[in-house]
């Protein structure tokens, strides 16, 4: 059974009884507007911990537009029927106030440095300081012994790693693979602002990612040019705008020009499709 709880003080006297009853929790924030991608971190939390939380609750701090805020698909009760049969225990649906009670708790001290002004943080600014607000909000609600984040937001799955050593949280944050379409097209709760045929066209992100991949392990182009001709093929057929698409080291996101240190490395791309901005990766 699904039990939802919508205030802090329910939430914990469901997690207190849990925790007395020696249970292991772990918790997977969302956005809400659930999709597979969404649903592999609940069955990945269910099988590692006793008692799951998912919380739903689009955090509009870390909306640098608020037209994307606007638009963000919102399906809650069809969400809370997904959930239902998943191996979800609680769904924590918060309004505004009960995660931001004033101001004060919309800003966190901790500051990503370098890594949080470069890809998703040059074109979204404030995106990164507002998510980890909010993560940092909910774990101190939740304080789950494990947490679960898609590879999908790897720039923001890094942030949040630093971001609760920074605060020494006694919380596990796991990365789970991106769970994509079968053609291959990541999943994202915008993609439902894509007509169908815009669907089919945007596999055309994963395509580029896996020829880069390619290239880069063949070793005959330097990685400037396989950026440059990524970008050139995503921007071909003249709908798509690129934001980025860049070659850098999985661990710290720095841009390299060559793997002089044979280290694991992470392709990241963010392209438009019309007004719908689509966010990718894969490691190499
Ligand atoms: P969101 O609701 O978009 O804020 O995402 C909530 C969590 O689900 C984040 O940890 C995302 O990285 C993760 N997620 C979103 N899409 C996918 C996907 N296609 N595969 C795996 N995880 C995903």
């Amino acid at each position: 059974m699904l039990n939802i709880y919508h205030s802090i003080i329910d939430l914990n006297e469901y997690l207190d009884k849990a925790r007395l009853a020696g249970k292991s929790i772990g918790f997977v924030p969302t956005m809400g507007a659930l999709h597979a991608g969404h649903i592999s971190l609940i069955e990945e939390s269910s099988r590692q911990c006793d008692v799951t939380v998912c919380s739903i609750f689009v955090n509009p701090t870390q909306f640098n537009d608020p037209s994307d805020y606007t638009k963000y698909p919102r399906n809650i009760e069809s969400d809370k029927i997904i959930l239902e049969n998943t191996g979800c225990s609680c769904l924590f649906v918060p309004d505004a106030k009960e995660i931001y009670p004033d101001e004060s708790f919309k800003h966190i001290t901790f500051d990503p440095g370098p890594i949080g002004m470069i890809l998703d943080g040059a074109h979204r600014p404030g995106h990164f300081a507002g998510m980890a607000a909010v993560v940092k909000r909910l774990l101190d609600i939740v304080v789950p012994d494990k947490a679960f984040f898609g590879q999908k937001d790897y720039q923001q799955y890094l942030i949040v790693k630093m971001m609760t050593a920074y605060y020494q949280m006694p919380v596990e944050i796991l990365k789970c693979p991106t769970v994509r379409e079968k053609n291959g097209l990541a999943m994202s709760s915008r993609n439902q602002r894509l007509s169908p045929d815009e669907r089919e066209q945007a596999a055309m992100i994963y395509k580029t990612l896996t020829w880069a991949a390619h290239e880069i392990s063949a070793g005959n182009l330097s990685f400037e040019t396989i950026e440059k001709q990524a970008m050139f093929d995503l921007m071909a057929n003249g709908k798509y705008n690129v934001d980025y698409f860049d070659i850098c080291s999985a661990e710290t996101l720095e841009k390299l020009n060559f793997n002089k240190n044979n280290e694991p490395l992470a392709i990241l791309t963010a392209v438009w499709i019309r007004d719908v901005r689509l966010i990718d990766n894969i490691l190499v």
